[in-house]
């Protein structure tokens, strides 16, 4: 596991990333277990390998003939060329997409899928469920790396999580959930890459309640999803509570209906006035308006609607939903 994890915690840096056989032998353990899992290949004629010099850099290899070749130090400005015989050095090439793939196995992820959206430093992993809710997978080896304008294939989805390695220096928008994915790792056996479930559900917390399209996102902490209400918003669009009661179809077209009027000169609507739009009895939609304010009270919820002067009801206007 420890060799995994340093590998990861190099890759962050350095891409690709190889290993020689130095490495190798000093974690003969854990290094079996890598290439049976196809998470390390061997490499011919290499052309970067890990400087000799002073181990913290991979470095060009230089071809004189065909057994010799050399890499020159970049960080030791005393170095000498380090000559040595390509056909003796034997090196092995983390392949991440091997590596993705164990990795959505162990998240007991169905149908993995991967695709690099930005060359060697962001792979899509696609849209999955975890513990009921459904976030856009991403996989990314250094986040500062990522130039500005592309951050929106992460930050223009409704709901996305990054696993990442490294250290993020810069800030995201809440709905994005950054996950370090070292965190994540119990063991790795010959039967593939194991995660500690409590890690996983530190991020991706069960018992939730996930809006999809066509919800009403009230408020930051407050969205109307098929009836009932949500709230405790915890990551983007995934919420911890739920009221108990369901709301019938007519209060939540009231609610429905004034939201949509809500950013116009006429906000509010007099009961005359739902009456007319929505086609039942003053009686009727006096009786819902009052339903959702006690299911607002029953669940601890500010309440949604408000009476305006005039006696005209419309969204209550401390409801703020941060698009
Ligand atoms: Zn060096």
């Amino acid at each position: 596991m420890d060799f995994l994890i340093e590998i990861l915690n190099k890759q962050a840096r350095l891409f690709p990333i190889v290993i020689t056989v130095d490495d190798a032998n000093k974690r003969k353990r854990d290094f079996d277990i890598l290439p049976a899992l196809a998470l390390l290949e061997k490499t011919s004629d290499p052309k970067n390998i890990w400087c000799v010099t002073c181990h913290n850099e991979d470095v060009e290899v230089h071809h004189v003939s065909k057994d010799r070749a050399y890499t020159m130090c970049t960080q030791n400005e005393h170095a000498k060329r380090d000559y040595f015989n390509p056909a003796e050095i034997q090196q092995w090439q983390f392949n991440i997409e091997n590596f993705l793939s164990a990795f959505q196995k162990s998240m007991d992820i169905l149908s993995p899928t991967i695709s690099e959206s930005i060359d060697s430093l962001l792979w899509s992993l696609g849209t999955q469920t975890i513990n009921g809710a459904d976030y856009h997978l991403f996989f990314c080896r250094d986040i500062n790396d990522i130039e500005k304008p592309k951050l929106s294939i992460i930050t223009h989805l409704p709901r996305s999580a990054v696993f990442y390695t490294g250290t993020p220096q810069i800030s995201l928008p809440d709905k994005v959930l950054l996950v370090p994915i070292i965190d994540l790792f119990q063991k790795i056996t010959e039967k593939g890459l194991f995660l500690k479930k409590e890690a996983v559900e530190q991020f991706f917390s069960r018992n939730t309640y996930a809006t999809e399209d066509g919800s009403i996102m009230l408020d930051d902490n407050l969205a109307l999803e098929k009836g009932y209400l949500l709230s405790d918003q915890s990551t983007r669009g995934v919420f911890k509570k739920t009221s108990e009661e369901k709301l019938p179809p007519l209060a939540c077209i009231i609610i429905e209906h004034l939201y949509g009027i809500r950013k116009y000169s006429q906000n509010s609507k007099t009961l005359s006035e739902l009456v007319t739009d929505l086609g039942h009895s003053k009686q009727v939609i006096s009786k819902e308006i009052k339903r959702i304010s006690n299911v607002c009270k029953k669940n601890n919820l500010p309440e949604i609607l408000h009476k305006y002067t005039g006696n005209k009801w419309g969204i209550n206007h401390r409801l703020k939903y941060s698009e």
